[in-house]
């Protein structure tokens, strides 16, 4: 259910509807909007009856809401959402870039690679610290040690950072050290790790399963949420299908669907949706076209000797290239795309 206020209701007339969702056991959350404040009422295992709001003061309307995700659909809040990050962020009229190697490989690796993305305008530098991986023999990377890593590299070029939190043990040391926390493709239906990032203050990024409907790509978003956290960024990253040629099938239909069922930001991965470091490009400016807020590209300055995902990433010569590619396109679909920065004083 949500509760519509009055465009003039007062706070005191907003928290008197809050308490009174307290009060019957429910909780309440207050979503603002450019034409009126509205609250969204979650913890409800069957239908709330709108009598209990109708009669209070500053009330307009208490409207049921017919998808199963509430707090992060567009009948609850029609503008969309932007998530702040530092003085940057993603969802706004910007595209927004994460880039940077699939893990942290080293310290050498990462300083290099973060100035090179910071000179070409880059604003979100990715790396990952704790891998989950499909083979326990694989390259599980750095850790802790990579997390520290990641953190100098960000001081040293003033870049926010990007890496995946694997599980509930590791989140503590994660979130004190990333701006935006990613939830991997093997990790979306994991909802104890979910809810506790509702329970931070951190944005999340939250990558599609490899085989989930956009619904529970959305149901997981709600999960975050419903904790509180309304800073989720969504991620399309490709699918399995029965193709085989390419790691994944990106699905851009993705892009313009999600927004038309959500507020929230959608970038999408095309280095992960195509496995393939010459598709990048090409998927990458259609990702644009289609809508989407932002991109996640993995660099590497040297992919054959990359510990993950080399065979994806791209050299910084042709990130470059595309970063060129995104602002000639930006202004056509009504975007803005960082420009480049000028050198790096480390
Ligand atoms: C990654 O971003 O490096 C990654 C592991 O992505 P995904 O979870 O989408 O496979
Ligand atoms: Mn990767």
């Amino acid at each position: 259910m949500l509760v519509v206020m009055r465009r003039e209701a007062t706070p005191a007339e907003i928290e008197v509807v809050k308490e009174k969702i307290r009060s019957l056991g429910f909780m309440p959350h207050e979503i603002p909007g450019v034409q009126r404040v509205a609250i969204g009422i979650t913890g409800n295992r069957t239908r709330v009856n709108a009598d209990h709001f109708l009669s209070l003061p500053g009330v307009v309307d208490a409207i049921p809401v017919s998808r199963p995700f509430k707090l992060v659909s567009r009948e609850v809040k029609a503008e969309d959402t932007v998530v702040r990050v530092g003085r940057d962020s993603i969802g706004g009229r910007d595209l927004a870039v994460i880039a940077g190697p699939c893990s942290v490989e080293s310290r050498s690796q990462i300083l290099e690679v973060a100035s090179m993305l910071k000179e070409m305008g880059v604003k979100f530098l990715r790396g990952g610290a704790f891998k989950p991986r499909s083979s326990p023999y694989s390259f599980q990377g750095l850790k802790l040690e990579g997390l520290e890593y990641l953190r100098e590299a960000a001081e040293k070029t003033g870049l926010h950072t990007v890496t995946e939190v694997k599980d509930t043990e590791t989140l503590p040391a994660v979130a004190a050290v990333s701006d935006i926390l990613q939830v991997g493709a093997r990790n979306m239906y994991n909802f104890s790790l979910l809810e506790k990032l509702g329970e931070l203050r951190k944005p999340v990024l939250l990558k599609r399963g490899f085989s989930a409907t956009l619904e529970e790509l959305l149901m997981s978003a709600e999960y975050i949420a419903s904790k509180g956290n309304y800073d989720i960024i969504l991620c399309e990253r490709g699918i399995r299908t029965f193709e085989t040629s390419t790691r994944n099938t990106l699905d851009l239909n993705a892009v313009p669907m999600v927004k038309k069922l959500s507020h929230l930001p959608i970038i999408v991965d095309p280095s992960h949706g195509t496995g393939a470091w010459d598709l990048v490009v090409p998927m990458a400016l259609a990702s644009v076209v289609a809508g989407a807020d932002g991109l996640m590209i993995e660099v590497h300055p040297h992919p054959d000797a990359a510990l993950s995902d080399g065979f994806q990433s791209l050299r910084p010569e042709k990130f470059r290239i595309l970063m060129d590619r995104l602002r000639e396109l930006a202004s056509y679909v009504q975007r803005g795309c960082p420009e480049e920065a000028g050198t790096v004083v480390q």
